[in-house]
C-alpha cells in the first residue's frame, strides 16, 4: 500500500503506539482517583500537557484536551451563544474554513448572529480588506484557519491578528491549525491568537484526541459538564493514553520539523519535476508559495478526479479528491469555489498529501498511474 493521503490522516509513530499500548496494559487509573495509579495517570496527563504546551509556546494551563479537530472548531464557535446578542453581534470567518467551523456558524446563523464571510483570492488566501471591512464594534469573533486541508494555502494569521485588534481590540480570534501543527513552526505567541484547534491524528499520534489552546484571558467555552475535568471546562475522563499518544507524536515532529520538511519536498519537488517532463497538462490549485509542504493539490485538465482516485486506488496509491472530511459527498468543493475554480477545473482535482513516510519510489508509481491515466483521457 502507497498511502499519499497524509492531510487526511496520518500513520502513527512506533513510539506513539508504544507507549500507548504500554498506558493501556499497565495505566488504566482513572486520573481523577486518589490512590497511586489514578495519581500516575494524573502525571502522565500533566507532563503530556507540558510537553504540548511547550511545543507550540503556550503555558500549560492553555491547553485544554477534547477527543480532536471538530470539537475544539466548534467550541469556540458555539461559545458566540454564551458572550453575544442574537440580532446584534456577529462573526467573521473565512469561506475556505473546514466544516467543523463552517456548519456551527450557519446554527449560529439560525439563532439570530449574522455570520460575515471573507473571500479569499485565487491562492486562497483570504483578502484582508475584505475581512477589516466586514470587523465593526459587534463582531465578537473573527475565525480564519492556520493552513488549509484541500489546498494547503498557509494564511498570514499574524497579520491579520494585529490588524483586527486594531480595528476592534476586543474581537476573539479564532485559528484551526489541524493542518499546520507538527507539519511547519507553530508558536502561539507569535501568532497573536486567543484560540488554537489541533488533533493528533494529523501529526502521526492517534485518532479521537485533540486540543483547544486558549490564550489566558479569553473567554473559555464550556465544552461539558460533569466531573469538572479539564480545569471545569471539558467534563469527562480523559483519554489518557490518546494525550500522551498525542505528546510524543507532536514531539517527534516538532524535533524533526527540518528533516521531515526536507524529506517532504524532496518527494513533492520529484513529483512536480516528473509531471512537467511528461508534459501532463495540469495545474496547482492554492498558492504555489504559500503552501503546507506536503500538500499537492493539482487539476488534471479533462479528468475525472475520482476516476483517477479510483485507479490509484486498484493501482495500490490513496490519494484523495477533495478533503477528508467531505469525500463521501459528490458536492463541489467549497474550497476550490471560493478560489474561483471552474468545473472542469474542480472535476479534475486531487489532493496528493506527502507524508514524513513517503520516498520518491513511490512517487515514482504515483507519477507513473498519472502518466497511463492521461493517456487513457486523451
Ligand atoms: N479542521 C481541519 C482543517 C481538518 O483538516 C480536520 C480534519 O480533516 C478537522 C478540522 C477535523 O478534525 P478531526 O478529524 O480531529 O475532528
Amino acid at each position: 500500500m502507497i498511502y499519499f493521503d497524509n492531510a487526511a490522516t496520518t500513520p502513527m509513530d512506533e513510539n506513539v503506539i508504544e507507549v500507548m499500548t504500554s498506558i493501556m496494559k499497565s495505566e488504566y487509573g482513572n486520573p481523577s482517583a486518589l490512590y497511586s495509579t489514578g495519581r500516575t495517570a494524573r502525571m502522565i496527563i500533566n507532563e503530556s500537557r507540558e510537553t504540548i504546551a511547550h511545543d507550540i509556546g503556550a503555558c500549560p494551563e492553555e491547553i485544554i484536551f477534547t477527543s480532536g479537530g471538530t470539537e475544539s472548531d466548534n467550541s469556540v464557535i458555539n461559545m458566540i451563544q454564551n458572550i453575544g446578542t442574537p440580532g446584534k453581534s456577529n462573526v467573521v470567518i473565512s469561506r475556505i474554513e473546514h466544516h467543523a467551523i463552517l456548519k456551527p456558524a450557519v446554527l449560529l446563523q439560525q439563532k439570530g448572529y449574522e455570520v460575515r464571510y471573507v473571500n479569499v483570492d485565487q491562492d486562497g488566501i483570504v483578502d484582508i480588506n475584505d475581512l477589516l471591512k466586514k470587523i465593526d464594534e459587534h463582531t465578537l469573533l473573527v475565525s480564519v484557519m492556520l493552513a488549509n486541508n484541500e489546498i494547503g494555502t498557509i494564511q498570514p494569521i499574524q497579520s491579520i491578528c494585529t490588524l483586527v485588534r486594531e480595528k476592534n481590540p476586543s474581537t476573539y480570534i479564532q485559528t484551526d491549525a489541524v493542518q499546520a501543527i507538527g507539519h511547519m513552526h507553530v508558536n502561539v505567541k507569535e501568532l497573536g491568537v486567543d484560540y488554537m484547534s489541533a488533533s493528533a491524528h494529523k501529526f502521526n499520534g492517534p485518532k479521537g484526541v485533540g486540543f483547544l489552546y486558549v490564550r489566558k484571558g479569553s473567554y473559555v467555552p464550556s465544552f461539558a459538564l460533569g466531573g469538572g475535568q479539564e480545569f471545569g471546562f471539558r467534563s469527562g475522563t480523559e483519554n489518557v493514553a490518546g494525550i500522551k499518544g498525542m505528546s510524543v507524536a507532536l514531539k517527534n515532529n516538532v524535533d524533526k520539523l527540518f528533516s521531515n520538511t526536507q524529506k517532504i519536498s524532496s518527494v513533492v519537488e520529484y513529483i512536480i519535476n516528473e509531471l512537467d517532463k511528461e508534459k501532463v497538462n495540469y495545474v496547482v490549485n492554492g498558492s504555489k508559495e504559500k503552501r503546507l509542504i506536503g500538500n499537492l493539490n493539482i487539476s488534471v485538465n479533462n479528468a475525472d478526479g475520482e476516476g483517477l482516485l479510483h485507479l490509484m486506488d486498484l493501482r495500490g496509491i490513496s490519494i484523495s479528491t477533495g478533503s477528508a472530511c467531505n469525500s463521501q459527498k459528490k458536492e463541489p468543493s467549497h474550497v476550490l469555489m471560493a478560489i474561483g475554480c471552474d468545473e472542469n477545473r474542480m472535476d479534475g482535482a486531487i489532493r496528493i498529501s506527502v507524508g514524513k513516510n513517503n520516498v520518491i519510489d513511490e512517487a515514482k508509481i504515483l507519477v507513473d498511474v498519472i502518466k497511463d491515466y492521461t493517456r487513457l483521457i486523451q
